[in-house]
């Protein structure tokens, strides 16, 4: 089955994953939408139910592996490859280089298919992209649950995100929703911060 885009909006704001408002970002920047993917991803049921989206578009593209970086993209992938009956493998940082560690190896022409949970400028599935074609195998595309680049990342294969997510952030001390005397929400400790 498919979640339409309302159903994924609703499972993403029922486990609190998505709010709406005015929060303070760990970056320092305000903005109108806080995602915390790990919050949907808490609830298998829900990972499922999401993943298959993914899973849909890539059935019949014999994905042979799964590959995603650790931390953000471990669930995503193991459900993915779950559902797809594929192999799951993942890389991870060592030394501030993503690789493949654990005897995790590709072949050759091996049918890949890589898998994040949200993709904001791109950077570690680029360098996963860099990895597997080291191992010459071959990808199949890039699969996550949420798109933050506003469209603007082209990873050069086929891509699909779940959402894409219409966010914007502003500056601290030139912010429109300060402006707006909206009070400033820092996530995850309900405290509100300015009013
Ligand atoms: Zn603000």
């Amino acid at each position: 089955m498919t979640l339409t885009n309302e159903e994924v909006l609703k499972i993403f704001s029922e486990t609190e994953a998505l709010l709406n408002g005015h929060f303070l970002l760990t970056s320092g920047r305000h903005s109108n939408v806080y995602f915390q993917c790990a919050k949907v991803l808490q609830h298998p049921k829900y990972t499922k139910l999401i993943c298959s989206n993914l899973v849909e578009h890539f059935k019949d593209m014999s994905i042979e592996t799964v590959i995603a970086p650790a931390m953000g993209g471990l669930i995503v992938g193991y459900e993915i490859a779950r559902q797809l009956n594929a192999r799951f493998i993942f890389t991870e940082r060592e030394d501030k280089i993503m690789q493949l560690r654990r005897g995790f190896s590709l072949q050759k022409n091996e049918r890949v298919l890589i898998c994040e949970d949200v993709v904001t400028t791109g950077g570690s599935v680029f360098e996963v992209i860099d990895i597997v074609k080291k191992f010459e195998a071959e990808i199949v595309g890039v699969a996550y649950i949420v798109d933050r680049s506003n469209g603007k990342v082209n990873f050069g294969y086929e891509q699909k995100s779940v959402l894409a997510l219409d966010a914007v952030s502003f500056p601290a001390d030139d912010c429109k929703l300060c402006n707006e005397a909206i009070p400033l929400v820092k996530p995850g400790s309900r405290k509100v911060l300015s009013a």
